[in-house]
């Protein structure tokens, strides 16, 4: 058999990325900065997850020791400026990056200078870097009602300086959606945008009780939707766009590979679908990495990752000239 051919070097092509979390993606190089002396062996050990791990819950504890390391001011503006600078390499033009803030506050940071220190350095390395990014706070599934409104009113309050939705993540499987019900309510009240994970370690079910009661316009991974023709049939006709990460779902142990994954059959179904990462380092992948492997497995080329850009875009909290500036790039970059 012959090696399998790349028809195009992706990373060349522009992209969007909606879903990538900042905790999930610290490089060597950040890594070996915050904590001198790591070696590369070590920090493809305790960084990197599992090819395959049991179930979401494996891959939730191979974020911790991205979370124990950022603690302070520096080692926060330092993971969001490795982000920033892993994104652009990657050829990404526009991305929402996310953290839960309330996570960096165990040895004494306030929530406020957590954001703010992640807002300044997404900021000025996204300007050197000469890409755009805007800032999603997450809440976690196993927060208390009290938790969620913090989170929700640490996203009110930077609304105005780069923060543009609240993403409800971690445990879907053991922890209901209740006391995360009032937090969203009062965001949506106020105008603001909001989304969460559903459909990963649950079923089509999970997603459909997360349209119903948190009222998301997206949905972080959603894959599992296709289990019920009744929840594909909602999601499209509600337009709500799903955060696909293809590697993830594999190592999360929702599909068993490439092959056996939802997206064509979601693409098919003719949902707003886009493509992402999930975390670059527990992942241990790229964009670039994501479009080759579903290039390898259904032959997707210029025009399904064309679709899947274009619907990221509008489905982003992008400002409507951003929106305009990148489509009018993606358009020509993928039918040139
Ligand atoms: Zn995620």
């Amino acid at each position: 058999m012959p090696m399998f051919e790349a028809q195009e070097t992706w990373r060349n092509f522009p992209k969007v990325e909606l879903h990538v979390h900042i905790d999930c993606s610290l490089s060597y190089r950040a890594v070996r900065d915050l904590s001198p002396g790591t070696r590369l062996a070590d920090w493809r050990n305790t960084f990197i997850g599992p090819t395959r791990c049991e179930d979401l819950v494996e891959f939730l504890v191979c974020v911790d020791p991205a979370i124990a390391l950022m603690q302070t001011k520096q080692a926060v503006a330092l993971a969001v400026d490795d982000m920033v600078d892993q994104l652009a390499a990657d050829n990404v033009r526009y991305a929402e990056l996310r953290f839960a803030p309330l996570l960096h506050t165990r040895e004494g940071l306030a929530p406020e200078l957590v954001v703010e220190t992640a807002l300044e350095a997404m900021h000025k390395a996204a300007e050197r870097d000469g890409i755009t990014c805007r800032m999603i706070l997450c809440t976690l599934r196993h927060y208390t009602e009290a938790e969620t409104l913090l989170t929700a009113d640490l996203a009110l309050r930077y609304a105005d300086q780069g923060v543009v939705a609240m993403d409800l993540a971690a445990d879907e499987n053991s922890h209901p959606l209740d006391a995360h019900i009032a937090g969203y309510a009062k965001l949506r009240a106020e105008g603001l945008d909001v989304i969460a994970h559903a459909g990963e370690a649950k079923g089509a079910d999970s997603v459909h009780e997360t349209l119903e009661k948190l009222g998301v316009s997206r949905i972080g991974h959603g894959v599992r939707s296709i289990e019920d023709p009744a929840v594909v049939d909602m999601l499209g006709e509600r337009g709500v766009h799903l955060e696909v990460c293809p590697t993830s779902n594999i190592q999360t142990a929702v599909f068993a590979d490439f092959a056996d994954h939802s997206v064509q059959a979601l693409r098919d179904a003719g949902l707003s679908i886009g493509i992402n990462t999930d975390g670059r380092t527990v992942t241990n992948t790229t964009l670039s990495a994501e479009y080759l492997a579903l290039e390898r497995t259904f032959g997707w080329g210029r025009e399904a990752f064309r679709d899947a850009n274009l619907a990221a875009l509008a489905a982003s909290f992008a400002p409507a000239e951003v929106k305009d500036a990148l489509a009018r790039e993606i358009r020509t970059a993928y039918s040139a």
